[in-house]
């Protein structure tokens, strides 16, 4: 009697703000036998979402207001809908644009101009569980992209800063999120973690010697120093006054203690030069750090680097303590 195809009933949402786009997806899906639902932009989509808990999102990526990487992350991050399956749409071919919205909590990613031919095929796919996957590498690199744009979109909006204003990297405030951030890539992939708490020697002699705009100066070096010396995925952040710190991703102690003592012999050697002066410092380090499948909590690790790093001070300055 009734054509196979209308024994569908899958709901699906278009998140998608192009009015042809819209109809050309609504016109394929219902002769699929889907139940078709829409919505023009971010917010709404995620309130659609919420309301009608779909079976399947097509989420185009170029949304005005919350876009669709951002509405992905919030319906994938709210309870109830963690399982729904979100796909991205993307008329953008720029390299990453498949890994982008894999990040951001899409499930597959299928390019436009859509293929009408093939899509009924491909959501069926995912509709019964195809699920695209990227790999660790690749995984931590974009991740750490995506959390700067939606630092600087959150902070353009809210303007609450994340970035110290004197050196132009993370204050503690950004350091925090891509902590917790970190952690819970930790605990996902059985990676360890360290963390190095760096801080000047008796800088209170430079300011008192040349001045405390002098003294601003050498914090704003030694942080472009710290930036160009370190690896790409070290993350960097100054933590107080004349404090630093730097999460290790996949590394353990000893290896945190070698790229500690690499950068204390690089300021060791440097000449840092404020208002025509040659200025010479130290600094001292504390390390901590847990191995993969003992994650420590966030308090414990920075309480761990800083006893370290008093242990250095106490020891005598200039050097480097892993506990
Ligand atoms: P220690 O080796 O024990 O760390 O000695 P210290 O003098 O570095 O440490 P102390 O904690 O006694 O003093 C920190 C100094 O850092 C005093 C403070 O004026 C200076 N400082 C903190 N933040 C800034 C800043 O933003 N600019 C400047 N110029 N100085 C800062
Ligand atoms: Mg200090
Ligand atoms: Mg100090």
């Amino acid at each position: 009697m009734d054509c196979n195809c209308k024994i569908k009933k899958h709901k699906i949402l278009c998140v998608e703000d192009n009015f042809e786009n819209k109809v050309l997806l609504r016109r394929v899906l219902e002769a699929e036998g889907y139940n078709v639902i829409e919505a023009s932009n971010g917010m709404e989509g995620f309130k659609l979402a919420r309301q009608e808990e779909p079976d399947l999102i097509l989420m185009d990526l170029g949304l005005p207001m919350m876009n669709g990487h951002e509405a992905a992350t919030k319906i994938k991050g709210t309870k109830g809908l963690e399982n729904v399956v979100v796909i991205a749409l993307s008329g953008q071919v720029m390299k990453g644009d498949r890994e982008r919205s894999l990040i951001a909590g899409c499930d597959g990613y299928i390019p436009t101009p859509i293929d009408v031919d093939r899509l009924p095929r491909q959501l069926e796919e995912f509709l019964h569980g195809k699920r695209e996957r990227i790999n660790s590498m690749e995984e931590r690199e974009y991740l750490q992209e995506y959390t700067r744009l939606l630092v600087d979109r959150l902070e353009e909006r809210i303007g609450i800063s994340l970035t110290d204003e004197l050196t132009g990297i993370c204050n503690r405030r950004g350091f925090n999120l891509r902590l917790d951030e970190e952690l819970s890539r930790a605990g996902r992939y059985n990676f360890g973690l360290a963390l190095i708490m760096i801080d000047i020697d008796d800088f209170k002699q430079v300011n008192d010697h040349y001045g405390h705009l002098a003294g601003d100066l050498v914090l704003r070096e030694l942080a472009q120093l710290f930036r160009v010396e370190k690896r790409k995925h070290e993350l960097l952040s100054r933590y107080g006054g004349e404090e630093f710190i730097i999460i290790l991703a996949e590394e353990d102690g000893p290896g945190a203690f070698v790229v500690a003592e690499r950068l204390r012999e690089k300021v060791q050697d440097h000449i840092f030069i404020s208002y025509g002066h040659p200025i010479k410092i130290t600094v001292s380090s504390g390390i901590s750090y847990f191995l993969p499948n003992e994650p420590l909590g966030r308090e414990y690790l920075i309480c761990r680097a800083d006893e370290a790093l008093y242990k250095a001070k106490k020891g005598g300055k200039n050097r480097s303590v892993l506990l």
